[in-house]
């Protein structure tokens, strides 16, 4: 029996009355923008916040329970992630409603993009940025997604959630505790919706920077590569790129995975990449902008999982390169 199906056996009654789907042994490669890792032992997707709250009160606490958004910025390492996977479907989570002239009630499972273009039909200003931003609203609000000068905590009046025993939060801004790409909120909290704010906007004001966006990373992003986004988070004072193209990595390839030519912060699979190759790939980087600047880059992207046995990567492993 596999791990999954003996997951799911153990369980038995407590997750008869769920309405949402379980997979076993779930190929995280599918879900990932990198398309590498491992599997999960079940992934659940939930039909709704009824359907999620009953699942959160039916895993025992001491089965690990992992939330994911769109999959646009995890490294999954190879040996796949215990327990059970939570995505979002976009079914239950994914709406967006304009409930003033300037907010927007929506969905942790709504793309951003999608966030955006609901603000544009509203004449509602600030949102522009998520035009480009190819991961979920969870993950915005996980994350502090920003681009274009804009960051989410811009636009964060409150947020729903609901905690590992199914229970329901709301946050404030101010409760998010934002910071750049980060949220202090404890990892166990699984936002389900948000309610944001941004201004009144001339739409075609609104359509412009939203070409921007999009213009631009044509011209300055791997945006159709299988990637990660921003690989490190900019430094103090200084750029991820800048840092790692001193160093000499720009295009730098370790298996599969490779420091993208166009920009070197971006990490991508050129095909066979594992989990591994990405992740030895970017300790590699680390360690050679510590030796080159002595500035220690901090990973932007999320890795979640189990290394597979003997592929265990120490932190700065590439110091001893
Ligand atoms: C081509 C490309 C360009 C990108 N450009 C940008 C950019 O300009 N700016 C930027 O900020 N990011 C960028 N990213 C990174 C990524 O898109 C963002 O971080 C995005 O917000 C992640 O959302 P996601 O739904 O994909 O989350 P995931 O990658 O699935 O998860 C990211 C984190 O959020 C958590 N999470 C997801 N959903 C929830 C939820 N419902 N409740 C609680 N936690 C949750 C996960 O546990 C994980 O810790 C880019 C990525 C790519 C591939």
């Amino acid at each position: 029996m596999t791990r999954g199906s003996a997951l799911i056996d153990k369980l038995g009654d407590r997750l008869s009355a769920l309405r949402g789907r379980l997979t076993p042994d779930a190929g995280m490669d599918k879900i990932t923008w990198f398309r590498a890792g491992g599997e999960a032992d079940v992934l659940f997707q939930p039909q709704d916040e009824e359907d999620l709250a009953a699942f959160l009160k039916a895993v025992p606490e001491e089965i690990p329970i992992t939330i994911v958004g769109i999959g646009s910025n995890l490294l999954v390492r190879d040996g796949g992630i215990r327990g059970f996977v939570v995505r979002l479907s976009a079914k239950g989570f994914g709406n967006a409603e304009v409930i003033s002239p300037t907010r927007i009630r929506a969905g942790a499972a709504i793309p951003d993009k999608r966030l955006a273009a609901v603000a544009l039909e509203a004449g509602i200003g600030g949102f522009h940025f998520y035009h480009g931003i190819p991961g979920g609203l969870g993950g915005a609000l996980r994350m502090n997604a920003g681009a274009n000068g804009v960051e989410t905590r811009e636009r964060v009046v409150e947020v729903h959630a609901l905690d590992r025993r199914g229970e329901q939060h709301v946050f404030s801004n101010a409760d998010m505790g934002y910071s750049y790409r980060s949220s202090n909120i404890p990892q166990g909290l699984i936002f389900t919706s948000a309610v944001l704010e941004g201004y009144a906007e001339d739409r075609m004001a609104i359509r412009t920077a939203m070409d921007a966006v999009q213009h631009h990373r044509e011209t300055v992003q791997p945006i159709r590569e299988k990637t990660g986004g921003s690989t490190f988070k900019n430094p103090e004072g200084t750029s991820a790129w800048k840092e790692v193209d001193k160093a000499g990595c720009r295009g730098l390839m370790i298996g599969g995975a490779q420091m993208s030519p166009m920009h070197c912060n971006f990490m991508i699979n050129t095909g066979t990449a594992t989990g591994h190759d990405l992740e030895y790939l970017g300790e590699t980087v680390r360690a050679r902008v510590l030796e080159n600047s002595g500035i220690k880059l901090e990973w932007e992207i999320k890795r979640l999982g189990d290394f597979k046995p003997g592929h265990e990567i120490d932190p700065f492993l590439g110091q001893l390169l």
